[in-house]
């Protein structure tokens, strides 16, 4: 097969590949045609995965058509967008039916999920490598930035973290678990689903928001530092799955809460007085903390006495072994 018939077989065809709101001309031209309304602006976003360094060679290519576009359209939530598109450039060690049939359908799936049209994209040959550009729109005035938060703020998140990273030693066989515990982590992980709505509902409420690629301490930092401020998380607060405490134990279950990568769930500030009425949209989130004068990322106990590893910011301790 060769490289027209394969885009046009695998992705060109695909439902999701159909075009959209948005979308004035996908996949077969030199370009593909966005439309932006006046007053809005385009979210743009690029990710790459490479294989044995962003997941395990040997894996199922359903799963990774999925994790692939949904860690980058994680990127386009975080700003608060609307999705419109994706484009998929795909470097591949050698053309199997299989693998690209089982990898388009998990494309599919996510990209209807998330209301994201496939609108081109590049195929080329080589060790297997996966780069998505996502594409948004978000009103002039209104993209949540990682500047803005002030002192005063509450510090939220969207759901549970450190499922994936308490994931990970499943995903490489290198622990089992009862299917119970094992299924919610291992569905977090290969199936993350980027928080649309609630990145939307923040439109105009949140001061800053990113999502957590990274570790929630570790890219609080980033809100921080971009916001010229200091942020405090409360340990008693930062939202736990019954799977992940279940599989770890409590105490490892909170260090992959604070320090797991691969979460895809947003942080944000809140001033206070925007409490209720995001409460109202009925989007689920979690304060855990708060944010003041100063800098760097503190980590609260019950009690309130400071328990943070290194005393400037986090990310120090993130880079100790
Ligand atoms: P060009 O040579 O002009 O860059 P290509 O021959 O690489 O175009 O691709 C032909 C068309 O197929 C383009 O519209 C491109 O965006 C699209 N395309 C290529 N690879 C993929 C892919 N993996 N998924 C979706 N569309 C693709
Ligand atoms: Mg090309």
């Amino acid at each position: 097969m060769g490289e027209f018939e394969l885009i046009r077989h695998y992705f060109a065809a695909a439902p999701c590949a159909q075009g959209g709101e948005g979308v004035a001309l996908g996949i077969g031209d030199d370009c593909a045609l966005l439309d932006v309304p006046a007053g809005e602006r385009l979210a743009v976003s690029t990710d790459t995965l490479v294989a044995g360094v962003h997941f395990p060679h040997v894996c199922d290519p359903l799963l990774l058509g999925q994790r692939s576009l949904a860690v980058a359209a994680s990127d386009l939530a975080a700003m608060g967008a609307t999705p419109i598109g994706f484009t998929l450039a795909l470097t591949l060690p050698e053309v199997s039916a299989a693998w690209l049939q089982a990898y388009a359908e998990g494309l599919d799936r996510m990209a209807r999920h998330c209301g994201l049209s496939l609108i081109g994209g590049d195929t080329t040959r080589g060790p297997l490598s996966i780069t998505m550009t996502v594409f948004g729109r978000v009103p002039a005035g209104q993209a949540l930035l990682r500047a803005g938060a002030r002192a005063g703020d509450l510090l939220c998140v969207g759901g549970a973290l450190g499922n994936a990273a308490g994931a990970l030693p499943l995903v490489l066989g290198e622990r089992q678990a009862e299917a119970g515990l094992s299924a919610p982590l291992l569905a977090h992980y290969w199936s993350p689903s980027p928080q649309f709505a609630l990145g939307q509902a923040l439109r105009g409420k949140a001061t800053a928001a990113l999502d957590i690629s990274d570790g929630l301490l570790a890219d609080c930092g980033h809100i921080a530092k971009a916001s010229g401020l200091a942020l405090e998380v409360n340990l008693a607060e930062v939202p736990v799955s019954p799977a992940l405490e279940g599989f770890l134990g409590v105490e490892a279950a909170r260090h992959a809460a604070l320090t797991g990568g691969d979460d895809y769930v947003l942080a944000f500030t809140l001033p206070p007085a925007q409490l209720s009425s995001l409460r109202a949209s009925g989007v689920p989130f979690h304060v855990i903390g708060r944010a003041l004068d100063g800098e760097g990322v503190s980590l609260r106990d019950p009690q309130g006495q400071d328990i943070t590893p290194q005393q400037r910011g986090y990310q120090h301790f993130r880079e100790t072994p």
